[in-house]
């Protein structure tokens, strides 16, 4: 579904204090190193399934498409230690810079993404240990936990509640997914339940091939056991169950009928009522949250391209690519963009590579004498080593890349 409005409001760039915020922050995001003209922000809230999202249009759009993935306003102030400036400001100030502005969010249902937002976070914030400890601890106290916290964890929805937009009266079903032309912008909606439509759907928005890839979920976190065991225990109460038929966003998203699936797929695994904490308890449960936490949470490496242009990075996206079009089987251990492994990469392959030289010219040097006429070792050598620019593989210089 595509809606269209153009009544592109710029007042916060009469403020020349907001103007300099607006271009430092361009600077620290690489928005100005990058000459693409298309720029797209996945901008939704953590846990939804954008990171796949992020690493398709990297990988498949890298020299056509810039890519910058943010949560929210805080976000800004810990990685560009930015304040002052909210989000929708830095995606109105690049298209008023003349750029091709494209906004991604994507729903994901409400329990799976309460779920997987709670254990983001289920060492360094809702039990204060380590995960490596956290994963060790009985699955009934944790699913308590849970349940005190359900109706307050990983709620609301960017596309409607902060891109500041006018929202289309429904969702489209039969498109699956909407497209609102706002401001001048492309703001885009999708579903996770959609995942395996996004491949068509970003190569019609985009106009350009892109394979979607599955998000990134390490088998190596420390938490994996506990998440494993939680996932087969975890029944939800009546009450939580029935509190979700009457979500706004659940209700708009979703088609009566697949409402309707999702309800009785849950209802095949319920729980009696359970009580919750009410406003105030979870306000002090955060505020003690923070106050007791010790632990730094760190994000890892999640995506499955971190975006780098560098040549290491370009060849290894482009192999990547060729695997995910003939549709190959992606290992993301061994296929992920991740500058520093992909250095390492092309640098073996140059030692390999130099090291074939070397042995064809030591072969070339031992090959036996040509009947009826004396072999030139000197001019061939001559002619090998001009035709073809030989070094010695020089690993500072290959480091440098
Ligand atoms: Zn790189």
């Amino acid at each position: 579904m595509t809606t269209q409005q153009t009544n592109i409001n710029y007042d916060f760039l009469q403020n020349n204090e907001k103007y300099k915020l607006l271009v430092d922050i361009n600077e620290k995001l690489y928005i100005n190193k990058n000459p693409c003209n298309k720029l797209v922000f996945i901008y939704s809230a953590p846990k939804v399934g954008s990171t796949s999202i992020v690493s398709s249009l990297r990988i498949f759009g890298t020299d056509k498409i810039s890519v910058i993935h943010i949560h929210d306003e805080e976000m800004l102030r810990i990685l560009g230690r930015v304040t002052g400036v909210t989000i929708n400001e830095i995606i109105l100030f690049n298209k008023h810079l003349g750029r091709e502005v494209y906004v991604i969010d994507v729903y994901r249902s409400p329990v799976e993404r309460k779920i997987s937002a709670f254990f983001e976070k289920i060492g360094a914030y809702h039990f204060n240990n380590k995960d490596e400890i956290v994963n060790k601890y009985n699955v009934n106290k944790v699913i308590t936990r849970f349940n005190n916290i359900f109706s307050h964890i990983a709620n609301g929805d960017h596309f409607m509640d902060k891109y500041n937009i006018a929202i289309p009266d429904r969702f489209d079903h039969v498109s699956k997914y909407l497209l609102v032309h706002e401001n001048g912008i492309k703001y885009i909606k999708l579903r996770l339940k959609d995942s395996n439509e996004w491949s068509t759907i970003l190569t019609n928005i985009f106009g350009m091939k892109i394979v979607s890839i599955k998000d990134y979920e390490s088998s190596n976190k420390p938490i994996k056991d506990l998440y494993k065991k939680f996932k087969i225990a975890y029944k939800i109460p009546f009450n939580l169950l029935d509190e979700l038929t009457k979500c706004k966003y659940l209700n708009y998203y979703y088609s009566d009928q697949e409402k309707q699936e999702y309800i009785d797929q849950w209802a095949k695994k319920t729980a009696p009522n359970t009580g919750q904490y009410t406003s105030e308890q979870y306000n002090m449960y955060e505020q003690l949250s923070i106050e007791n936490s010790h632990i730094d949470y760190i994000q890892l490496n999640h995506y499955m391209d971190e975006g780098c242009s560098c040549k290491a990075c370009c060849m290894k996206r482009a192999e990547t690519a060729t695997k995910l079009i003939m549709g190959r089987t992606i290992i993301t251990e061994i296929d992920r963009i991740v500058h520093s492994e992909a250095k390492n990469e092309l640098l073996v392959k140059r030692v390999e590579h130099a090291n074939k030289i070397n042995a064809s010219i030591a072969n070339a040097r031992h090959a036996p004498q040509i009947k009826g006429g004396r072999k030139d070792f000197n001019r061939e050598m001559s002619s090998v080593v001009s035709g073809r620019k030989i070094e010695i593989p020089n690993v500072s210089k290959y480091l440098n890349l």
